[in-house]
């Protein structure tokens, strides 16, 4: 029995997360899980799964929760996140978790020995240099949840020692993709999150949208599969089939493919190395398909991959001031604050005004973080 505590159970993946861990109740055990302020949707969450402990980020609503199911454990804030991130009992910790608060719980995990499945992108954008040492020192395996790095991860079995030429890490293009930069000009939150494929939490859903997720993506890419950037190429391929391959020395492309559903990903970070059933899960037809179609990942019109690229190249702090700006101005954005072109326009400012440091302490990627957010915020004049 495979012990999971798992962090952002109320978000899209967290609750693929469920479903997953309810089809296979034999082998897996949900010995806890987190959810941030929707209380309404973890209680559900309860009735649908057996669990021990649950965290939330409030503490009024963990008076609440332990008022009304006394039988539960109940813990709230960082404190409460680490507690259920490390506790003794659990084998794996499935971090799903949006964005830099996803960070301290994954290393915390680590250094309790805890295998991780990361969902949590953010986590290796900003401190991928210190997360894969701890991997190293404390021997715990990290697994991808991420579908195109899942892909990835799938396409190099069986080739210990084969060399990887090249990563193509494909891209929906997100609810944008047949727009040009111009008619980005006044485009609606509504219409950004109408995503044509992926069902997913609304900041990734923006990212998709300016293509910053795709960026964040390439970093992640280096440092989970120790490639150089010039070894990851960005294809758009709207179809969402191939969710990416890698090319090895003797030309041959492993593609990893199959209907958009995250929970074959999830399942699979859970269940390495064996495949299981994915219960209502649909097969890929492609005599109905017909066609897949891939086409370049232009520059000019993804800012947010350019600066992604420059951003991974610099390295040190500078994935963190790229991230922690994103994040930001994607809030904004959200919050109607913002036009959608000023979310890349406000990062790259950031990153312009940032002074780099070469291998940042977890301390100052908080500083970082938090003067990036800062200044995002200056600049609107909020
Ligand atoms: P959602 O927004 O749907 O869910 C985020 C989860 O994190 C929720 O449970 C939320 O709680 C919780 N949360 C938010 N802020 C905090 C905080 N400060 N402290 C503790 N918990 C918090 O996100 P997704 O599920 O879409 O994405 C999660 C991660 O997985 C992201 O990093 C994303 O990039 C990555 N990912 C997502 C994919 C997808 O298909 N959705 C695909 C690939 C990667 P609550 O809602 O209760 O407030």
């Amino acid at each position: 029995m495979k012990k999971i505590s798992v962090l952002g159970v109320t978000g899209s993946i967290g609750q693929q997360t469920v479903d997953v861990i309810c089809h296979h109740r034999d082998e897996f055990e949900l010995v806890a899980m987190s959810a941030g302020k929707n209380i309404e949707l973890l209680e559900k969450t309860l009735t649908a799964v057996d669990t021990k402990i649950v965290c939330v980020i409030e503490k009024e609503d963990a008076l609440y929760l332990q008022n009304k199911y006394p039988e539960l454990t109940v813990v709230y804030g960082e404190e409460g996140l680490d507690y259920i991130a490390t506790l003794p009992e659990v084998d794996v910790v499935l971090n799903a978790i949006v964005g830099f608060a996803g960070l301290l719980p994954t290393i915390h995990a680590i250094e309790h020995k805890k295998d991780i499945a990361l969902a949590n992108k953010e986590t290796l954008v900003v401190a991928g240099h210190i997360i894969t040492k701890l991997i190293k020192q404390y021997q715990v395996s990290l697994l991808p949840v991420d579908s195109e790095h899942s892909a990835i991860f799938q396409s190099l079995q069986g080739n210990k020692g084969n060399k990887i030429k090249r990563i193509l890490l494909t891209a929906s293009g997100g609810s944008f993709r047949d727009r040009t930069r111009e008619e980005l000009v006044g485009v609606s939150v509504k219409e950004a999150l109408n995503h044509p494929n992926w069902s997913m939490g609304a900041k990734i859903t923006i990212d998709s949208a300016t293509m910053f997720n795709k960026g964040l993506e390439v970093i992640e890419a280096k440092w989970l599969f120790d490639v150089d950037y010039d070894q990851i190429q960005v294809i758009i391929h709207p179809e969402s089939i191939v969710h990416s391959a890698v090319e090895y020395e003797d030309t041959s492309v492993m593609a990893q493919m199959g209907t958009p559903d995250m929970r074959l990903p999830i399942q699979y970070a859970l269940t390495y190395p064996k495949r299981e059933v994915l219960v209502n899960g649909e097969s890929l037809d492609l005599i109905s398909l017909g066609s897949l179609t891939f086409k370049k990942a232009d520059f000019t019109r993804y800012k947010a991959l350019q600066l992604a690229y420059h951003a991974g190249k610099i390295g040190g702090s500078l994935p963190c001031v790229l991230n922690g700006a994103n994040e930001m101005a994607n809030a904004l954005f959200r919050d109607g604050k913002i036009e959608f072109l000023q979310i890349e326009d406000l990062v790259e400012k950031a990153m312009e005004n940032h002074d780099v440091i070469a291998d940042p302490t977890i301390e100052q990627l908080f500083e970082v973080d938090r003067w990036a957010r800062n200044y995002v915020l200056q600049q609107i004049g909020e």
